[in-house]
């Protein structure tokens, strides 16, 4: 039995890929920061409900003892919760102040080297172990000097660079860790809380739709790549 854990999961991409990897048999632990939140979802979806704040040393060593004690193992971490802050003053803008800049990286970046390095000794455990990091083409170099791409014209300065940092975790870990496959994906512009429909940006597709690419890295067997960031189409570019 294949198991996996999914932050940020109570709402939007993380949901739709909870509820696919359910679909397709796993395990699942929906990991939520809110438990109350968290639970229904689970139990909509019938998953295991972890409390989970990605910003929180004691939180995740708590949900990964949670998952070592049920005895679940673990096959799949999907380091999905992320967030954008929008500036009070002018809801089109990145909101600047330092402390705001933070708490984006603190969840974004500094989130997922906490949930990864607490679930490294039970992914070690696993034979077919998989890692996918939720980015988004915002943090693509690529993808923010092409002008046929979204990403070279919505500016997210903030967000974008947390997301290249994403990128870079990627690949590093998967350098240093060859028996784990870990790979960024981008979802593409979603309607969710965080993504399309706010000012000036795309209305953006069904999370339900974004989530299959999740699910596809999520489900990559031992013969799948490492070290790449996949969108529908395929690999793209840093
Ligand atoms: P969303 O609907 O706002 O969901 C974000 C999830 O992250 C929520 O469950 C939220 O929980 C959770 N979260 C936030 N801070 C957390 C923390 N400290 N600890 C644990 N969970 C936390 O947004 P989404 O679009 O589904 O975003 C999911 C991922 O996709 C993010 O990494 C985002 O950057 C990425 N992405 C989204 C788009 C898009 O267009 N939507 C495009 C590219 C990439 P609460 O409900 O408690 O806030």
């Amino acid at each position: 039995m294949t198991t996996a854990l999914i932050t940020g999961a109570n709402k939007g991409l993380g949901k739709e890929t909870a509820r696919l990897l359910v679909e397709a048999g796993l395990t699942v632990w929906l990991g939520a920061r809110d438990e109350a939140r968290g639970r229904a979802a689970a139990e909509e979806l019938g998953a295991r409900f972890v409390q989970l704040d990605v910003t929180d040393d004691a939180s995740v060593a708590a949900a990964l003892a949670t998952v070592e004690e049920a005895g679940t193992g673990l096959d799949v971490l999907v380091n999905n919760a992320g967030i954008a802050r929008r500036s009070p003053a002018d809801p089109r803008a990145e909101a600047m102040e330092g402390p705001d800049v933070l708490a984006v990286f603190d969840t974004n970046v500094v989130g997922i080297v906490r949930v990864t390095q607490a679930a490294l000794p039970l992914l070690e455990r696993s034979a077919n172990p998989v890692v996918v990091n939720v980015s988004s083409a915002l943090g693509s170099f690529w993808a923010t000097h092409e002008p046929s791409r979204p990403a070279s014209r919505f500016p997210a300065i903030v967000y974008g660079s947390s997301k290249a940092a994403v990128s870079m975790l990627t690949v590093q870990y998967a350098n240093a860790r060859p028996g784990i496959r870990f790979n960024a994906v981008e979802p593409g512009i979603t309607a969710t809380e965080l993504g399309g429909g706010s000012p000036g940006s795309h209305p953006g597709r069904p999370a339900s739709e974004s989530a299959r690419v999740v699910a596809r890295l999520a489900l990559t067997g031992p013969d799948g790549p490492t070290g790449t960031f996949q969108e529908d189409a395929g690999e793209l570019g840093w």
